[in-house]
């Protein structure tokens, strides 16, 4: 936001409606960039963590515009992609509302390397830090919302690969794989995390997202889902630890060996295991990679063969 905003005095009122535009911006790892506001007297929300974005002005062709140049003004930050998101409500000073477009931008920068021209920093958070913040609560139920959706989207994205998958992994020809029901068990390296797990194996695959590369310290991990209700954490160490990678969603690994083990969303009915956890993975076959984008570029990908039998 421009320090006057919202209300907005850069236009005569019969030439241009007042009207304000803010950018949500993301990352892949589910932050937001949050702009910590000047603490001055008498500008708005002095000293929160805002938005960057602020009123149209008479040259903005769009609103859309409105957002970018805010950015470029007050960061240097240029962002080819800015999708619509909503429209929210601010009270301008007049007692009047003043209506926000918000718009949603994917980036993966450092804003350390940004230049700011108001305002004191810019910084990444994570939306379960928000409530330490100060902010404005309108800002954090959108950044909330957002996530959500997000997260939701990802799950789609996994939900339509299942179904495409015409045949489960080890289902008839596959050579030497396990019938779809069979008991397989496995663990962490020091065997105190151990389970079992029935049911058909569904959608083994790779994934190269930064996430798997940080966490399992390789290029990607290997990754295959069975029906929660069909694991059995059978170890001394009993559960595995947990670590939210997403707002709604956790890696399970083993707290003394380090081991990577298990993924799982918020109220899902499956579990993503690692290929590297079972005893004997040697009848999973990855049928596709996902976020090919962050792979490396020094190993082959893996073909995408989900929409034919696995063999
Ligand atoms: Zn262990
Ligand atoms: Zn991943």
């Amino acid at each position: 936001m421009t320090e006057q905003t919202p209300p907005t005095d850069a236009a005569p009122p019969h030439q241009l409606p007042q009207a304000n535009a803010s950018t949500l911006i993301y990352n892949e790892a589910g932050e937001y960039l949050l702009h910590l506001r000047d603490d001055i007297p008498g500008i708005w929300e002095p000293g929160s963590w805002s938005l960057l974005g602020g009123g149209r002005e008479p040259e903005d062709r769009s609103l859309e515009e409105t957002a970018r140049r805010e950015l470029r003004e007050e960061s240097g930050l240029e962002l080819p992609d800015l999708t619509p998101f909503t429209v929210e409500e601010a009270r301008g000073s007049d007692g009047g509302t003043v209506p926000i477009h918000i718009f949603t931008g994917r980036w993966a920068g450092d804003p350390a390397t940004l230049h700011l021209t108001e305002g004191v920093m810019l910084h990444w958070f994570r939306p379960e830090t928000m409530p330490r913040l100060r902010m404005a609560s309108s800002t954090h139920d959108l950044i909330r919302r957002h996530a959500e959706l997000l997260h939701r989207e990802n799950l789609r994205t996994v939900a339509k690969a299942t179904t495409d998958s015409s045949s489960p992994v080890g289902h008839g020809a596959s050579g030497g794989g396990s019938p779809g029901g069979s008991l397989r068990s496995g663990g962490c390296l020091c065997r105190g995390i151990q389970f079992t797990v029935t049911g058909a194996p569904d959608y083994p695959h790779t994934c190269s997202c930064t996430h798997c590369q940080r966490l399992s310290g390789g290029p990607m991990m290997s990754w295959v889902s069975f029906p929660l209700s069909s694991l059995t954490w059978t170890g001394d160490g009993g559960e595995p630890a947990w670590h939210y990678t997403w707002p709604d969603s956790r890696r399970g690994f083993c707290p003394d060996c380090g081991s990577q083990l298990c993924a799982l969303d918020d109220g899902a009915s499956s579990i993503a295991i690692t290929f590297s956890a079972f005893e004997d993975a040697s009848g999973l076959v990855p049928v596709n990679q996902s976020f090919r984008e962050d792979a490396v570029t020094w190993l082959p990908q893996v073909p995408d063969t989900h929409h034919n039998s696995v063999t």
